[in-house]
């Protein structure tokens, strides 16, 4: 893609039922199938899992967090490596994400001024600050083919006065973002507006009159609950211009995104199959289920006899089992590359039943399938379970900044 047109956006075929669309990104780095699954690789690497990994596994674009590289290794470290690809010697797209969900989530160590966000590091205890030219300016050091928009992410609940009033800070920032943006690098605006359908209305109008490449709705996968989570992307996506690529920031479970896509999302991103893998907790054909359950003792076959990954064609049930029950680092290995093999299958399944024009009877047959737990599984639903496990990280990096403060100051 020349400078001029960073991201080309090809619709290939479009689902008569739903508002499924199948089509293909042109970026910098390549072309990435929709709708799409991208692996979360927070610190420039997808945990426990290689590059090569990935591209075996088929993934065509991975996330990074600004956030997290502007803090370790520092966006002029990048650059002097020739910037993320390089950098991480990864050839195909990045999207970096902005870095407002995490100076937002980080509650208590903030100032939100009309100007941006001063924060401090859970690495040193430093104050920062994002505005929105400066997120831009390390997205562009950073060098990834899709970057966001900062953007406020109000929390749920988020009264209503305050949802407007974060909503109208990120419009501001999204035209601020836009002014600075590298015009090299495809950007996306974010759509805000909390839980409150003329907000979302109105978000989504505003971001779509703007000049970006791409549109995405943040703001979801919030502690919201799935019935408001659809209808968040139902209240956008009448607004949306149908030309431009469509991403659901932070979503979801296999349901989750099996209904989004069938409401005309292209792009998803999501740390759950790999911090459930990491867990113990992996996505099989009849459901996610939890190896270190005894049930699973003597299983000498595969986790998911229905899966072909590499964990499942050399190792079963038993032994990832008890790799887990020793906290044997393999565990962790085995369990993600099958739990992100498992997602691009999904996609790549999805991807040909709307062309096919039977992405309705395929989500009633996978959902029939996944649906079939056994009796004895206990569930968490996987929204919980990522809250608890976000809480405890940041937990973990709150006391940590906490003990690096009183090591300098002591
Ligand atoms: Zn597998």
């Amino acid at each position: 893609m020349s400078a001029e047109h960073p991201l080309k956006f090809e619709i290939l075929a479009t689902d008569s039922s739903t508002g499924a669309r199948r089509g293909r990104l042109h970026l910098a780095h390549g072309t990435v199938e929709t709708p799409v699954f991208m692996p979360v690789g927070t610190q420039g690497t997808v945990k426990a899992i290689s590059q090569e990994e990935l591209v075996e596994m088929g993934y065509q674009i991975i996330l990074g967090n600004t956030y997290h590289l502007y803090l370790r290794p520092g966006p002029e470290l990048i650059a002097e490596a020739g910037g993320l690809h390089s950098f991480i010697n990864w050839r195909q797209p990045i999207l970096t994400d902005s870095g407002g969900f995490q100076v937002f989530s980080l509650e208590h160590i903030r100032k939100i001024g009309q100007d941006g966000v001063v924060f401090r590091s859970y690495v040193d205890g430093s104050y920062h600050e994002f505005t929105p030219e400066k997120v831009m300016q390390v997205q562009s050091a950073l060098g990834a083919d899709i970057v966001m928009a900062f953007d406020e992410c109000a929390p749920y609940p988020c009264d209503r006065d305050y949802a407007r009033e974060a909503m109208e800070r990120t419009h501001r920032w999204a035209e601020r973002s836009l002014a600075a943006r590298n015009p090299g690098q495809a950007f996306f605006g974010i759509v805000q507006g909390s839980t409150y359908p003329d907000l979302r209305a109105e978000s989504a109008q505003f971001i779509s009159s703007l000049d970006t490449d791409g549109i995405a709705i943040g703001g979801v996968s919030v502690g919201e609950g799935k019935e408001l989570m659809m209808k968040a992307v139902e209240w956008t996506v009448p607004y949306l211009p149908t030309e431009k690529p469509r991403y659901l920031m932070g979503v979801g479970t296999p349901e989750d995104i099996l209904e989004a896509v069938a409401r005309g999302i292209d792009m998803f991103d999501c740390v759950l199959p790999t911090r459930l893998g990491r867990s113990g907790s992996l996505y099989t054909s009849r459901g996610r289920v939890n190896i270190k359950n005894a049930r699973f003792t003597r299983q000498f076959a595969p986790v998911d006899p229905d899966c072909d990954c590499w964990c499942c064609r050399n190792y079963t049930a038993a032994y990832l089992r008890h790799l887990y029950m020793c906290d044997e680092i393999l565990a962790a290995r085995l369990a993600t590359y099958h739990n992100l093999y498992f997602y691009a299958r999904l996609m790549e399944r999805i991807r040909e039943a709307i062309t096919e024009q039977r992405l309705t009877d395929f989500t009633v047959e996978f959902l029939a399938r996944y649906r079939s737990h056994l009796p004895e599984e206990v569930e968490l639903s996987a929204e919980n379970e990522t809250r608890r496990e976000n809480d405890n990280e940041l937990r973990r990096k709150r006391s940590y900044a906490g003990t690096r403060k009183a090591q300098s100051q002591g």
